[in-house]
């Protein structure tokens, strides 16, 4: 009870990726760049084992961005043509590839990163990938010219991916859909309907991330337009716990989300934030601990999975493992309250 996992990624070592920057430019020549990935990779499990992390990830240390990095091999994106263009409703820039046909993926995109993980760890483990509506919300699109059309021909390749990632050992796999907090309608319309298309037929847990994004400027000043209450979660969770998607991550720590929408989620595994990735300030034991006792009054432990806000790949890396290290001590603390000496 009260396992701790991490929304996905961890910052990357210094002689991997230039620190602190989402779309770090690699620092390892191509030739062995695979390889220094591979040894990153190892120090991301170690530390969130040494953290008491009990489901870990790869730290998403072989993908320069969380949606390009799954793109960069699929048949019918250019990146070649990168145009620039406002995402997430035009919340901030970004410079992102074009599609220019059909969609195909003509190979495994990350099955070698499960395996490499998996044969490394003895943790649960759980592979990240972006969900078809934050794909479609982070690509310009020559081809299709309609999200729910391209939407369905992502969830198409990530059902393929990720039946792949089952196969190679991953216990969880998990869609980041940030996009869902933004573009509330066509959650309701094509949203779900692209992530049930995606995880169709999978035995492993599947897990649906939704955030208010990294700790970047942007998003920030995002968050001080959306009032006292941020209700965005409110007309979301209600179809997420009717559907087929087993666990929900949600951002909670130092967030205007009221806690009462935890309720929405009944019978769903829900992954609670209570790491707040958008400071450096790292919280102490007590305060994740209190976090987690409030989400306890609308999740029941079984159900409740520690968790960071969001990723935490722009942060120093220091802040990030003593923020891991808060997160295991302070579910700690809860489960020996509770009694709970087993997991
Ligand atoms: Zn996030």
């Amino acid at each position: 009870m009260l396992l701790t996992t991490i929304a996905g990624s961890l910052p990357k070592p210094p002689w991997l990726a230039t620190p602190e920057m989402l779309w770090a430019p690699w620092r390892v020549p191509a030739e062995l760049l695979a390889e220094a990935q591979r040894d990153a990779v190892l120090i991301a499990l170690k530390e969130q084992e040494a953290a008491g992390i009990d489901v870990v990830t790869d730290g998403e240390q072989s993908r320069e961005h969380f949606v390009h990095g799954f793109l960069e091999t699929i048949d019918g994106i250019d990146f070649g043509k990168r145009v620039t263009i406002g995402i997430r409703a035009d919340r901030y820039k970004a410079e992102v590839p074009t599609v220019t046909g059909p969609i195909r993926r003509p190979t495994a995109v990350h099955v070698d990163d499960v395996r490499w993980a998996r044969a490394h760890t003895d943790r649960k483990l759980k592979f990240t990938l972006p969900g078809p509506m934050t794909i479609v919300d982070t690509l310009a699109d020559e081809h299709y010219r309609d999200r729910p059309t391209l939407a369905r021909e992502f969830a198409r390749v990530l059902n393929e991916e990720a039946r792949e990632l089952e196969a190679a050992g991953a216990d969880v796999i998990q869609l980041d859909e940030p996009a869902f907090n933004v573009y509330l309608d066509d959650v309701t319309s094509w949203g779900i309907d692209a992530v049930h298309r995606a995880i169709d037929g999978l035995r492993c847990r599947t897990a649906i991330h939704i955030c208010y994004g990294y700790g970047i400027k942007a998003n920030i000043d995002w968050k001080k337009t959306l009032g006292s209450e941020w209700r965005q979660y409110e007309e979301t969770f209600p179809l997420l716990a009717a559907s087929r998607i087993d666990q929900v991550s949600l951002e909670c720590a130092n967030s205007r989300v009221p806690i009462s929408l935890l309720g929405l989620l009944r019978g769903k595994d829900v992954l609670v934030g209570v790491i707040d990735v958008a400071t450096h300030e790292v919280e102490s034991p007590a305060e994740v601990a209190s976090t987690i006792r409030r989400a306890m009054e609308y999740v029941p432990p079984e159900r409740l999975y520690p968790c960071t806000n969001c990723g935490m790949v722009p942060l120093p890396r220091d802040v990030a493992r003593r923020k891991l290290h808060a997160l295991g001590a302070g579910a700690r603390l809860v489960r020996q309250e509770l009694g709970i000496t087993s997991r």
